[in-house]
């Protein structure tokens, strides 16, 4: 009787629970998750579960914060005030190691006691986890979508459920899963933030490498704390279990070739949370390495993170202070970031040999890397980036209050703006469109612009009640710049938040427009002067009417003044 007893509680508990071992090779649903994370919520008072908003699955998106404040108001001041370390989970569902390997840490922490102290006296950071992030992805679950990764048995998929990748949604914000983050980011403004991944690519000894952020985009002090203080702590703390490594992206076919550093644009969780001054990191863990090893580096990445949080809390907080500061005193913002090719750099690489058997079915050569054959030796590595293109930053930006969305936007990632209340007539520099690419084919739901070829010019224009002024001396400096200065990687103009204004809108009736062609030519010898040298160099306008009455109508009066004009003037 007491067996069937014991037994029954074990079902009901699997049934309310399910799975409840997160070091095999399986991985929560979304539900299982969250039913556990709040079991966990109830049974401990430094654990919460605090349900953050939509996402656009329907369900929400939840942070479980640990070591925090006796309620929400408290604990979210204490993350603004203290050392908060962002931990985000799942938002490719189909690379759960940080879900398991967060739900570990957690359990770990319970049975040490709950410390909020390390030995020597020093703080625990508050740990802020984003349980599983793409919440649609979740929800799609299946044993085959990562068709070359080694475990768990059954895992979600990729795309959210608008089929987004929601790691290039974080300047469009077309996700309500990524105003939530945003909200999340903002009202936590984390220290350290780490985005939990698994790779794809080149076979190699390595169970993790790490991305960090882009060198030439950080400010000194960020940089300094990035590259001399943190990597080399986690390289020395995680050695043991496992060697850490920068991320492997190929420059060519093989990593023999070399790699290249990431360019981590800020259409990224990483890129977004380092343009705010968050020591930053995507975890890779290997698609070939069993899913519970993939795991266990995953927290033991995590508690070498927390490990340096904790040695070394008034140093991070001093970095950045002064790297806000740093952003705020630009006098140009550089962007286009491009890979120095000529770069020297080397790196120490434990690699497998490739190979080019001849496949039996197609009958065609193909790489494979032999496990048999490990080779270590230096090899290029290409990790220096310049900015092929700068501008001056304005005092002040001015948006145009039609443009609602955007102002959306920028609330909600906190930029400080002042709305106007009358008309006036303003001297700004305006930014004209002269010429632009896009694509036969979408990407992540937008025909994204690029070639964009730009051109400033100063004149007077009509200032309305609504539209809001800017000012670029803030702490969130160098996000509106990479957002508004439209030439940028990952602007608003990339991502069509401006395609209303290139498309012309008034044209002429030719047989009515030739009659004024006299008087114009008249008024204005220098535009008559540049017509009759076209036309007399190329025989193709000399020999169209329409070509010639659109040359002289695109440079008259009667052309429409606003035509490829951005709604974002500019201050100086
Ligand atoms: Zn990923």
């Amino acid at each position: 009787m007491t067996r069937l007893i014991i037994l029954t509680f074990f079902f009901i508990h699997l049934l309310t629970y399910g799975q409840t071992d997160w070091k095999g090779n399986t991985t929560p649903t979304y539900g299982e998750l969250i039913t556990y994370l709040q079991k966990l919520d109830r049974e401990n008072q430094e654990i919460s579960l605090y349900n953050m908003g939509a996402s656009d699955h329907g369900q929400p998106i939840y942070l479980c914060v640990v070591n925090g404040d006796k309620d929400s108001t408290k604990t979210f001041l204490k993350a603004r005030n203290s050392t908060t370390i962002l931990i985000n989970n799942a938002i490719h569902p189909g690379e759960p190691d940080g879900v398991n390997a967060c739900l570990i840490w957690i359990e770990n922490w319970i049975k040490d006691g709950k410390p909020t102290s390390s030995k020597n006296g020093k703080s625990l950071p508050l740990i802020a986890i984003i349980p599983a992030y793409n919440v649609g992805g979740m929800h799609n679950r299946s044993s085959t979508s990562r068709a070359n990764q080694n475990g768990p048995e059954e895992y979600g998929f990729r795309g959210s459920a608008k089929n987004l990748d929601l790691n290039r949604d974080f300047t469009k914000l077309d996700a309500e899963n990524t105003k939530t983050f945003v909200k999340i980011y903002q009202t936590l403004d984390p220290d350290i933030f780490i985005d939990n991944h698994v790779s794809n690519g080149a076979d190699y000894p390595y169970t993790l490498t790490y991305i960090s952020s882009n060198k030439a985009r950080l400010s000194p002090t960020m940089k300094e704390l990035t590259y001399s203080s943190c990597i080399p702590f986690l390289e020395e703390t995680c050695l043991g279990g496992f060697e850490l490594f920068p991320y492997v992206e190929l420059k060519g076919k093989t990593p023999e070739e070399g790699i290249i550093a990431f360019n981590d644009l800020p259409r990224y969780a990483m890129g977004y949370a380092s343009l705010f001054n968050s020591l930053s990191f995507t975890v890779e863990t290997h698609m070939l390495k069993a899913f519970p090893q993939r795991v266990q580096a995953t927290l033991q990445f995590m508690e070498s993170t927390i490990a340096y949080a904790i040695e070394n809390a008034s140093t991070i907080e001093k970095a950045r202070k002064e790297a806000k500061k740093w952003d705020e005193e630009q006098t140009f913002f550089k962007y286009n970031f491009k890979l120095q090719n000529n770069s020297t750099d080397s790196i120490f690489f434990k690699g497998y040999t490739p190979i080019y058997p001849i496949h039996p079915i197609t009958g065609l050569a193909q790489l494979e890397y032999d496990q048999n054959q490990p080779f270590q030796k230096y090899i290029p590595y290409f990790n220096q980036y310049y900015p092929s293109d700068s501008i001056k930053i304005p005092t002040y930006y001015i948006i145009g209050g039609q443009e609602k969305r955007i102002l959306e936007l920028l609330k909600i990632n906190g930029v400080h703006y002042q709305v106007i209340d009358s008309f006036y007539h303003q001297k700004v520099t305006c930014t004209y469109v002269k010429d632009f690419k896009a694509p036969a084919r979408p990407y992540e739901g937008h025909f994204k612009l690029s070639s964009i070829e730009l051109e400033q010019i100063d004149k007077s224009v009509q200032i309305k009640p609504g539209d809001v002024l800017i000012p670029s001396k803030q702490e969130r400096a160098m996000y509106i710049h990479s957002v508004l200065q439209a030439g940028a990687e990952d602007s608003y103009l990339t991502w069509n938040f401006f395609d209303s204004y290139l498309q012309q809108k008034e044209y002429f009736s030719s047989y009515v427009f030739k009659e004024s062609l006299g008087k114009i030519l008249e008024a204005n010898p220098e535009l008559n002067k540049q017509y009759e040298q076209k036309k007399s160099e190329d025989p193709t306008f000399a020999n169209s009417e329409w070509d010639q009455l659109f040359f002289i109508y695109q440079r008259s009066p009667y052309f429409e003044q606003t035509f490829m004009q951005l709604p974002i003037y500019m201050l100086y």
